[in-house]
């Protein structure tokens, strides 16, 4: 389980809904009616892309089934929670003595992961479509801003977000992908959001990565910044302590703000 940082609030996805409807009607009127907007990250976001890592690592113990079987019996008793967030702690879970097996798995993964194919394989966060939905039926725009690069994952991205009713192809909904693979997801997302505050007020942003939702309060302080609870990169940076956390986007599960410690 993804631990959240002790120094900064756990709210439920129903007030920070509220919060962002609140910010909307504020920021709106103070930019002459324009549209307010909430920008939305796809993978460990919207979506859990574990699913993904574990096909693949299936379809490469069965490519290796003769020379070692054990990987496959391995890997079938894997959960999605063994995964964390890395292709080499997949493997890591898998606690098999050929170490060379790990780095050509973590080749193999790279080859599969970031294209259109094996998208589809991710789930869907439980409320998400929902939540997304909710913004726009309140006048908010939507931005799925994701690392998910546009050469390689473009159709993909959209194949997920309409398969899982996400509203879609709209004045009120934008897709910003980073425009080459190897752009550095931080980089690409800091001058993306400054590229979209020009197109009216930002009022939120939710993400898993505690270095964007960091960044984001960087280049917008004003802007509602939102951590999911879901694994993250590697060595994140401590959370910022004006970022609020959610444990899910589920709307139907409300509770009391439980408040920072101190
Ligand atoms: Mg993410």
């Amino acid at each position: 389980m993804v631990e959240r940082a002790p120094h900064s609030p756990l709210i439920s996805a129903r007030r920070v809904l509220d919060r962002l409807l609140a910010a909307a009607e504020v920021e709106s009127k103070r930019a002459n009616g324009r549209r307010a907007w909430v920008a939305l990250d796809m993978d460990g976001t919207l979506f859990d892309n574990r699913p993904r890592t574990l096909a693949i690592l299936h379809s490469f113990a069965m490519a290796h089934r003769e020379p070692v079987p054990e990987l496959l019996t391995a890997v079938q008793k894997l959960t999605l929670d063994d995964l964390h967030y890395t292709p080499s702690q997949a493997v890591d879970a898998l606690n098999l003595p050929q170490r060379d097996l790990g780095e050509r798995f973590v080749d193999y993964w790279r080859q599969r992961f970031f294209t259109n194919s094996f998208q589809p394989l991710d789930h869907v966060e439980p409320g998400a479509a929902e939540f997304a939905h909710r913004l726009v039926d309140a006048g908010l725009g939507v931005v799925y801003l994701t690392g998910r690069d546009r050469p390689g994952m473009m159709h993909g991205v959209l194949q997920s977000l309409d398969a899982h009713g996400f509203p879609l192809m709209s004045p009120q909904t934008q897709v910003v992908l980073k425009p080459e693979f190897q752009h550095d997801d931080v980089a690409f997302k800091r001058e993306a959001l400054g590229e979209l505050a020009k197109n009216g007020p930002l009022v939120g942003l939710v993400d898993n990565e505690p270095g964007i939702v960091n960044m984001a309060l960087e280049v917008l302080p004003d802007m509602l910044c939102v951590r999911i609870l879901r694994p993250h990169a590697p060595n994140p940076p401590e959370l910022d302590a004006r970022a609020v956390q959610i444990p899910s986007f589920r709307l139907d599960v409300d509770f009391d703000d439980m408040t920072a410690q101190t």
